[in-house]
């Protein structure tokens, strides 16, 4: 039995004893060794150590006549330069009565000396042969001298097709990537990348790859250590994030956002190539009304349906996307001719002309349409930095403004952008672009219109009425900029402008006639974009107060249109302005809103009369009864009543006589400068 003990404990072949389960019972020496273990062997240990060692087991249990088995083994350990063959004999101790105990002699293939030098300690080789990070060795020649089970397990490869050159086939389709990490591991000493792997039936895997280089003192390739991870579940989550952050989900195509870098890079490529590019903006007509009438389930389907239409037309080489609620971009790179962008244009109304159904539900809708092209400059050779940013900005501006004119053309049409100056587009593409520098050095003015009493004359307010000079065009009246700043973000910076300019006049000029004292009042008129703000309204109005200017020297006049969406919030901030005693004026009464329902509930003491209800007033014998009754509904619901646009006698004396209390136009003054109109008030009541 001792010699027995001795041959277990001295021989150079590895034993290894286990029990029926696969546990360890004892192993000797130099097996222990091989594994590069001092401490007691465990199951797990083993069977990683040995892959297949496992279903030789089971084989020899199955067979009930079989008392051993030669096997072939490899042996995994961190530190051999590759799995080492061994060969075993696997015995099977199958006596009546007892568990059955199995034993394994083995010994290695070759004359490879198993020792422990280079086997790191028992902890670290736990540590790399359980990690789920795969991990891989290169010696000098990039051969693969090591992996940890992991790496086999991710790459879906053996360990014979790993080792070796063999690793570096892994990925056929991504030997770009590979070179590229090599080429960047020797340069740099480190390096990344992602590699994707394809097996049939399973879905595709991600995995990142760092690597790192040791090099030589003359930078020359030693030897190197990669680590595998399996990051296919971020990429899917980050592809799902990119889908969210740049496609729209209603109609599926890119959005704002991606439709910005888009045109970015088709007009890079358009630059660097002196290729044109053509933008087509569509803009809905009526999209809005379709939403409020049939709900946004109907409206999210037409947008589908166009979505579907506009892509039928398009080249596969067209980018189209969703840039905004019922707008689509069309890009047309490839130096387009014209005929055909326009043409495109033309299909794409005719299309859209044509009914959309649901159910018994019959829906007309159209599209205004605006081109605009990206020429390559030929003559320029130096191109600023953000070049292509300003180009971007530029292209859909023009676009933009130029569907802005088709709409005003009467809609359901497109116009091209061109640079003639007796276009309307044009003349709006330079207020847009001068508007900027125009708010930041506040050319604006302010002029004064005058509003009596029309049984006293006495002066009781003036209006505020901005403009702005140019010094290459002169004067621009509010009509052609106000609505350009309104639909493109530069309103309120124009109104801050106004309300600094009246605030300064006050304070000068205008406080000349003691203003307060005479009970007269400044009228300034309201943007709908700040309407629909009540909290920004409030603190732009008191901006005005701390400039010890009191609410009661001011009112402000909205629109009708302002009212259409009549929301609580904005009933609300309308009531604490009159309250803090700023009075409101409704302006334009009767152009907008064809209800008259508001004028109950929203609060305001005056309404202006239209100039168009004046015009005829004194022709016109119906124009004369319908202001008639709109004196005579107003004084019922206790509202002041201006007369607006008053050019002769003959309307004024119609005007007071159906008991309008306020006279404003170029029969008692145009608007003027603030010295102008201290002039024009000393000669009145002198
Ligand atoms: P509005 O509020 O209806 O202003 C009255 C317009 O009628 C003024 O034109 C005024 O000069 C003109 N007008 C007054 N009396 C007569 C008359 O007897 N005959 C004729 N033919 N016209 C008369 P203006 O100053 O060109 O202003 C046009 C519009 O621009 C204003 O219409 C107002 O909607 C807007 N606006 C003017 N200043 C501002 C401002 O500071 N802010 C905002 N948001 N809009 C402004
Ligand atoms: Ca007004």
């Amino acid at each position: 039995m001792k010699d027995i003990d001795n041959l277990f404990k001295e021989s150079d072949l590895g034993i290894v004893i286990l029990s029926e389960l696969g546990d360890v019972i004892s192993a000797n020496a130099i097996f222990k060794q091989w594994l590069g273990t001092d401490e007691p062997l465990t199951s797990t240990k083993l069977m990683q150590s040995f892959k297949t060692l496992e279903i030789h087991i089971k084989k020899l249990k199955s067979a009930s006549d079989l008392k051993h088995l030669k096997c072939n083994l490899e042996l995994h350990r961190i530190g051999l330069a590759r799995p080492l063959e061994i060969q075993g004999l696997l015995i099977a101790n199958k006596q009546e009565g007892s568990n059955v105990s199995y034993g394994l002699i083995c010994w290695p293939n070759d004359d490879v000396k198993l020792t422990t030098t280079e086997s790191p300690s028992s902890k670290l080789n736990e540590l790399i042969l359980n990690i789920p990070t795969g991990i891989i060795t290169l010696n000098k020649e990039w051969e693969c001298d090591f992996i940890n089970p992991e790496f086999s397990i991710l790459t879906e490869k053996s360990d014979n097709e790993l080792y070796g050159k063999g690793w570096l086939g892994l990925f056929k389709n991504e030997s770009g990537q590979l070179a590229k990490l090599i080429n960047d591991a020797t340069k740099y000493g480190v390096s990344r990348t992602e590699l994707t792997l394809n097996s049939i039936g399973k879905p595709t895997k991600t995995l990142e790859f760092k690597f790192k280089a040791r090099l030589s003192d003359n930078g020359l390739f030693e030897s190197g250590f990669g680590a595998l991870i399996d990051i296919s579940d971020r990429v899917i989550h980050e592809a799902k994030i990119y889908k969210l952050a740049n496609y729209d989900s209603i109609t599926n195509l890119p959005n704002r956002r991606a439709t910005q870098e888009n045109l970015s890079k088709y007009l890079q490529n358009a630059v660097q190539t002196n290729q044109s590019l053509q933008l087509l903006y569509i803009n809905l007509d009526g999209f809005r009304g379709i939403n409020d009438l049939y709900g946004h389930q109907i409206g999210d389907k037409i947008l589908q349906g166009v979505s579907e239409r506009i892509i039928n037309l398009t080249r596969s080489s067209d980018v189209v996307s969703r840039f905004g609620g019922d707008e689509f971009i069309i890009l047309v790179p490839g130096n387009a001719t014209d005929d055909d962008v326009d043409e495109l244009a033309e299909a794409i109304i005719a299309e859209i002309n044509t009914p959309f159904y649901f159910d018994e539900l019959q829906l007309h809708i159209s599209a205004s349409i605006g081109i605009a092209k990206f020429k390559p400059d030929l003559q320029k050779t130096n191109f600023p930095e953000n070049y292509v940013q300003l180009m971007v900005k530029d292209l859909i501006q023009r676009a933009d403004l130029t569907v802005y004119c088709a709409k005003q053309a009467g809609k359901n049409q497109y116009i091209r952008f061109s640079n003639d100056k007796t276009q309307k587009v044009t003349e709006l593409y330079h207020i847009l672009q001068k508007l900027p520098s125009a708010i930041e050095n506040n050319l604006f003015t302010m002029m004064y219109q005058p509003i009596i009493d029309a049984q006293t004359g006495k002066l009781t307010a003036v209006e505020a009425l901005i403009r702005w000079y140019d010094k290459d065009t002169q004067w621009i009246a509010p009509d052609q900029f106000i609505p350009i700043a309104e639909t493109h973000g530069k309103i309120l910076s124009v109104q801050q402008c106004m309300i600094n300019k009246v605030c300064q006049d006050i304070s000068t000029t205008l406080n000349h006639f003691a203003m307060s004292e005479n009970h007269i009042r400044i009228t300034i008129n309201l943007s709908p974009v700040q309407l629909a703000d009540p909290k920004g309204l409030l603190i732009f109005l008191s901006n005005i107060q701390r400039r010890g200017i009191k609410p009661n020297q001011i009112t402000l006049e909205i629109t009708e249109h302002m009212l259409v969406e009549e929301t609580p919030a904005l009933i609300k901030c309308l009531t604490n302005l009159e309250s803090q005693g700023f009075t409101i004026a409704l302006d334009d009464f009767g152009t907008g809103y064809s209800s008259l329902s508001y004028l109950a509930t929203v609060p305001m003491s005056t309404i202006k009369l239209d100039k168009s209800f004046v015009d005829t007033i004194e022709t016109s014998a119906s124009q004369k009864a319908l202001v008639k009754g709109v004196i005579f509904l107003a004084k019922s619901l206790k509202l002041k009543v201006v007369a607006e646009g008053v050019e002769n006698k003959a309307q004024m004396d119609i005007l007071t006589e159906l008991g309008c209390d306020y006279i404003q136009g170029y029969l008692i003054a145009k608007p003027m400068k603030p010295e102008a109109l201290i002039k024009w008030l000393e000669n009145k009541d002198g």
